[in-house]
């Protein structure tokens, strides 16, 4: 027996690597150079700085199984080198996710799933419309009409001036 309790969570000196391939929603291939000993949990966090999707919403499945269990690592679920993950989004009761519109006016466009929300106004966008100047944001507004306003005062009180100097 030469595998004793070395289950700890430091990593030994010499750690080997592997390759894996992770295939996103879109489709497109992410290679990644990582070691066996990493835990799903990791992996995640390296995927979601790669894709820009937030950890919570990415599901890892292989070979048709979910890797649902975030503190297992890659050689405890057997997923040998040159493996090729899938990452999933979140399905809802099994259905698939509801098609939301642009928020934006009339605009006809699918909002895009996640990078389409705005974290400043409530809105849900599509390509076209998911920054927030291109949605005019509320948040963003807020501060226009706030210069607005300040510039709207300093127009009255010049204004005051003129008009006690007729
Ligand atoms: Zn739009
Ligand atoms: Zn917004």
């Amino acid at each position: 027996m030469r595998r004793t309790s070395s289950i700890s969570s430091t990593a030994s000196s010499e750690e080997d690597t592997m390759q894996i391939f992770v295939k996103d929603v879109s489709g497109t291939t992410i290679p990644l150079t990582i070691s066996p000993s990493t835990s799903i949990s990791t992996l995640r966090t390296l995927l979601a700085l790669r894709t820009n999707l937030p950890t919570a919403d990415l599901r890892l499945v292989h070979a048709g199984k979910h890797l649902s269990s975030t503190s297992t690592t890659l050689s405890e679920y057997a997923i040998p080198p040159n493996s090729t993950l899938h990452l999933a989004l979140p399905m809802r009761g099994g259905m698939p996710p509801k098609k939301i519109r642009c928020s934006f006016k009339d605009c006809k466009d699918r909002a895009q799933p996640i990078v389409g929300d705005c974290g400043f106004c409530t809105g849900h966008y599509c390509g076209k419309h998911r920054l927030l100047e291109d949605h005019k944001c509320d948040g963003l507004e807020d501060c226009k009409k706030e210069s607005h306003e300040r510039n709207a005062d300093k127009l009255n009180s010049e204004r005051t001036v003129a008009i006690r100097g007729v």
